[in-house]
């Protein structure tokens, strides 16, 4: 992103969940040191790394730098650059593995190039592991908070799906919509945006649309946030575990899905 000072720029470095290796911070507080004027890097609000004060010239650098040490991936800045809280990673208070859960949409967005797509721009998604809001899901375009569900005896991990938060000069939080598994919590965003391709205006963008849907003037099809939890309903239709057992089962976990917290470590 260019700097409003002629000649440099701001260089953003999208992680996993804020995921990062010691050496990968030992090169990156080299590379501070030889690419950025202030001699330092930043942390952002959506789990990424921020180098300023970069010039032009040093940009292509840097970028192969970064792909040496596996830090330059794409979607920084974008729907791809998801947020995940801890989770049941470290923490006790959480009910899902939202950390894992954020990864593996991250890296389906970039599979499907769905950070190419400018109707996705100022669109986010963010994953807290419990009704604490840790990883930012209350404003979130599409934001989720982990719980339990239960199909007869057994267990499952879910999602509570909040639609249309936002943080910037109409800041709102998400309103809650649906129930969504875990292991369906992919193709109900992607069903989502199949369904605003399908509606959209001419030149409008997911966040907009959800927006105008919330606020009842949507249409040609989806008037209200009602009708798109009704497209959902297949998606989100638990099977049995004799039809589905990694259905039960979360993610970065081997076993059948317990709820069960204990004291929590964070701000929470
Ligand atoms: S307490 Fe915070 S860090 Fe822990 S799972 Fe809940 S939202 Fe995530």
């Amino acid at each position: 992103m260019k700097q409003k000072q002629q000649g440099y720029s701001a260089a953003f470095i999208t992680l996993e969940s804020g995921d990062i290796t010691a050496s990968q911070l030992r090169a990156v507080a080299d590379m501070a040191r030889e690419f950025s004027a202030e001699g330092r890097i930043r942390t952002g609000f959506v789990q990424d790394i921020v180098f300023r004060w970069v010039k032009d010239e040093d940009l292509a650098k840097l970028y192969a730098k970064l792909l040496e040490v596996g830090l330059a991936n794409s979607g920084a800045l974008t729907m791809a650059s998801v947020v995940g809280c801890s989770g049941t990673t470290s923490c006790n208070l959480a009910l899902t593995n939202s950390h894992r859960l954020a990864k593996e949409v991250q890296r389906k967005f970039l599979e499907l190039k769905l950070d190419e797509d400018d109707d996705l721009r100022d669109s986010t998604i963010k994953i807290s592991g419990c009704p604490n809001s840790c990883g930012q899901h209350e404003i979130a375009t599409i934001g989720f908070y982990g719980g339990g569900g239960r199909l007869g005896k057994d267990m499952y991990p879910l999602y509570t799906m909040s639609l249309g938060g936002r943080a910037d000069g109409n800041s709102m939080l998400g309103l809650i919509t649906t129930k969504v598994p875990t292991k369906r919590v992919i193709p109900t965003i992607l069903k989502i945006i199949e369904i605003f391709k399908s509606e959209k205006r001419s030149g409008e963008v997911l966040d907009s649309w959800i927006n105008r849907v919330i606020e009842g003037s949507g249409g040609p099809k989806i008037k209200s946030i009602n009708d798109i939890k009704e497209l959902l309903k297949p998606v989100v239709a638990p099977p049995t575990i004799e039809q589905d057992p990694d259905f039960y089962v979360d993610y970065g976990n081997d076993g059948i899905y317990h709820a069960k917290t204990g004291r929590g470590e964070c701000a929470a």
